[in-house]
């Protein structure tokens, strides 16, 4: 079977079976390529690999064939061209801006991005001489608004993280298309299992793979899936240069992790659904943040662009962050902890933990309240979930 023929299967199968080539051992499972360096047939081998004139494996900071495998089967689920692995999401944002942005440049982001996004773009490429303006990820008016002749691209998550707010990635794509800048979308919460970001016009989709691609809370990693120019002309030369790398062992890990990635995001979803429900009917708790359901500002439209509503419920309970941490540490099961994306059921407090280095008026901006808990809900019996919760609401 060709490489490219997988375009036509469907995503369970892309997620199993792409991007493996077997080695001359025909073994079935994929392997771990462990080696920092290749061997090359001779000295003029060698020097047609390095310039690029012949096609095969140099060094594993940028080539390695078990990253590769990872690479290309992210790159067909998502419907991109090309896909490139790194060391965490973090790595992969900065990537995207180290690869795309010059001093004097101009990005637009949501200000309901992942907390350390945020102080990547004001603190670090600040200091380089790019400006960020934040705006409302829902107020698509604020977007077209923040645009000036230098943006480079827009910015967002949806859902966001942690208040679950859904942005129109069609109608942001148009506008950013109109204003000659690029969409880039971190595809994180849904993964392409419930949203296809390039099919609603985006240029750049982003993962960290930390969450539910691993899906078992076990390694950190990252994706940056583009046009084959994009990546070919920015990305790529960059990850060569700056060089923060997945190791083949992450790679590999993640590829399992993508084989059962379509039927835990199915469960995740079918559980997080049936939470937000029970959880609206607490007397302990004052709203539900949950597109899933009816009273959700975007409920329609998170109808129209996922399949599904995502795994991770935030809500807020009476009686602010003393309510909101004693229901936290009353729990027995569910584990305390900023991860997300995984089968364990966890239990977060944003405004004090993946927030709690924004400002208190950053904060409140985004309407992170201190009331705030988030969980990402696992797979465990839903049952034992809502036991655990009840303990302290
Ligand atoms: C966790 C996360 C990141 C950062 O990924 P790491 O792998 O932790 O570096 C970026 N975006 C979103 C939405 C995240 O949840």
């Amino acid at each position: 079977m060709k490489d490219t023929d997988w375009k036509n299967y469907n995503i369970e199968t892309q997620a199993i079976r792409a991007g493996q080539k077997r080695s001359p051992e025909d073994e079935h499972s994929l392997p771990i390529f462990a080696t920092s360096s290749y061997v090359f047939k001779n000295a003029e081998e060698a020097a047609l690999r390095f310039t690029g004139k012949k096609l095969g494996n140099i060094y594993s900071r940028f080539t390695n064939p078990t990253v590769r495998a990872f690479q290309e089967r992210l790159a067909f689920m998502e419907g991109g061209e090309r896909c490139l692995a790194f060391s965490s999401g973090m790595a992969a944002i900065m990537a995207t801006g180290m690869g795309l942005l010059k001093a004097g440049d101009h990005v637009v982001c949501s200000r309901g991005v992942f907390g350390n996004t945020v102080l990547l773009f004001q603190n670090y490429f600040g200091k380089f001489g790019v400006t960020t303006d934040f705006v409302d990820l829902v107020d698509a008016n604020a977007w077209e608004a923040a645009i000036k002749p230098n943006t480079r691209f827009l910015f967002l998550e949806t859902p966001s993280n942690p208040l679950i707010e859904i942005a129109d990635i069609e109608l942001l794509a148009t506008i950013a298309h109109k204003h000659g800048c690029l969409l880039v979308v971190d595809n994180c919460f849904c993964t392409p299992v419930l949203q296809k970001p390039f099919a609603l016009g985006a240029d750049i989709v982003i993962h960290s793979a930390t969450k539910y691609i691993d899906g078992h809370g076990r390694c950190v990693g990252g994706a940056v899936i583009a046009s084959e120019a994009i990546i070919e002309t920015s990305i790529y030369p960059y990850l060569r240069t700056g060089g923060a790398t997945m190791s083949p062992f992450n790679a590999w890990v993640f590829l399992s992790g993508l084989e059962t990635l379509a039927i835990r995001m199915q469960a995740h979803c079918d559980r997080a659904f049936a939470l937000a429900k029970w959880l609206a009917q607490q007397p302990g708790v004052d709203k539900v943040h949950y597109p899933g359901l009816a009273d959700h500002p975007q409920h329609e439209l998170a109808k129209r662009q996922q399949s599904h509503f995502g795994g991770i419920v935030s809500f807020e309970v009476k009686g602010g962050k003393e309510a909101a941490w004693r229901l936290i540490d009353a729990t027995e099961m569910i584990s305390i902890t900023a991860n997300l994306g995984d089968v364990k059921t966890t239990i977060t407090h944003p405004a004090t933990t993946t927030h709690g280095r924004l400002t208190a008026e950053v904060r409140e901006l985004a309407g992170i309240k201190d009331s705030l808990v988030r969980i990402s809900v696992g797979l465990e019996h839903l049952d034992d979930i809502k036991r655990d919760l009840e303990r302290g609401l």
